[in-house]
């Protein structure tokens, strides 16, 4: 891997989401032309930052891509693009301004480089993942990221659908050395990662279905079982995983769900409904509703069951 080829510029939005921040990256395509993937978001000092970066590099840049519409991700485009005049591209399902539709597999040729997209849906329905093949490196969004796991939350997000990408990753990247995710540092074990990721989501899962088998029991309930080891305030976002797993499973017949003749109580309203500003700060709360896809005004709560 080449040191120079690729630069990591990291936008100052740090929050539980977020870990450290977005990552940009910049990538050297040959005859002075760089791609920019994930410019970020919407902070001007942000985009200041990538223009100053291909300029101490003495690249141009000629293209952005992006791997999903989420706030941390897609915003910073629209903002390049006016100043570079490069043009935008992205899924076909992104609901962001971009000059160009990728469909799957699909290259943008630059310089001397091409940069293929794949779909890689389940965190959010429009995400790319973006294969540099000359250095082996996969441009992962929030498929994959550098420390700790992704949340998969409906409505965007689908627990199977991830699944299906996770495998897909790992069946058809196995030369991959490297992966630079949305957030956090680089993995220069990506095949160990890839199955680190996939594994984590079987045994989340089996821990689903062992807390259900036990008793027919709520996402609060299920959420205080399995996640008692993480800190209460990210147990709303633990109840967002809890659902994923719990739509496929009712999906495949496995698992029912019951409305209770009871409204939520106080404490799982918490959980189901959460205050947002007591998890990320103001600035990171349109990054916090859109990961999460929480909704709002909870008046009901499920109990889900075990099929035998
Ligand atoms: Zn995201």
């Amino acid at each position: 891997m080449s040191e120079s080829r690729v630069r990591r510029v990291r936008a100052a939005n740090p929050s539980p989401m977020t870990l450290d921040g977005t990552n940009t990256y910049l990538i050297d395509a040959g005859g002075g032309d760089a791609f920019v993937i994930d410019p970020g978001p919407a902070l001007p000092e942000h985009v200041e930052a990538i223009c100053a970066e291909a300029e101490d590099a003495g690249w141009t840049i000629g293209a952005i891509a992006v791997t999903h519409g989420h706030p941390d991700h897609a915003p910073g485009a629209a903002l390049l693009a006016e100043k570079t005049r490069a043009p935008v591209y992205a899924h076909p399902e992104a609901r962001f301004p971009h000059d160009f539709a990728l469909a799957d597999w699909e290259y943008i040729t630059l310089g001397e480089t091409d940069l293929r997209a794949l779909y890689a849906p389940g965190h959010a329905r429009d995400h790319l993942v973006f294969w540099l093949e000359d250095e082996a490196t996969l441009f992962t969004g929030d498929v994959v990221i550098g420390s700790g796991t992704v949340v998969v939350a409906p409505p965007g997000g689908d627990m199977r659908v991830y699944q299906a990408t996770l495998d897909r990753l790992r069946r058809e990247f196995s030369n991959a050395r490297q992966i630079d995710g949305g957030h956090g540092e680089s993995i220069l074990d990506p095949l160990a990662k890839l199955d680190e990721y996939i594994a984590h989501r079987k045994s989340r899962e089996r821990e689903v279905l062992e807390t259900l088998e036990a008793g027919a029991a709520t996402v609060p309930a299920i959420v205080a079982r399995i996640y008692a080891a993480i800190p209460h305030e990210l147990w709303p976002a633990a109840a967002r995983q809890v659902f994923a797993y719990l739509i496929a499973l009712e999906r495949e017949g496995r698992v029912k769900a019951k409305t209770l003749d009871r409204p939520p109580s106080d404490q799982e309203a918490a959980i189901l409904d959460p205050d947002l500003s007591r998890i990320v700060d103001p600035a990171s709360r349109a990054v916090a509703s859109a990961e999460l896809g929480i909704e709002r005004g909870v008046t009901t709560i499920d109990e889900y069951a075990f099929i035998r």
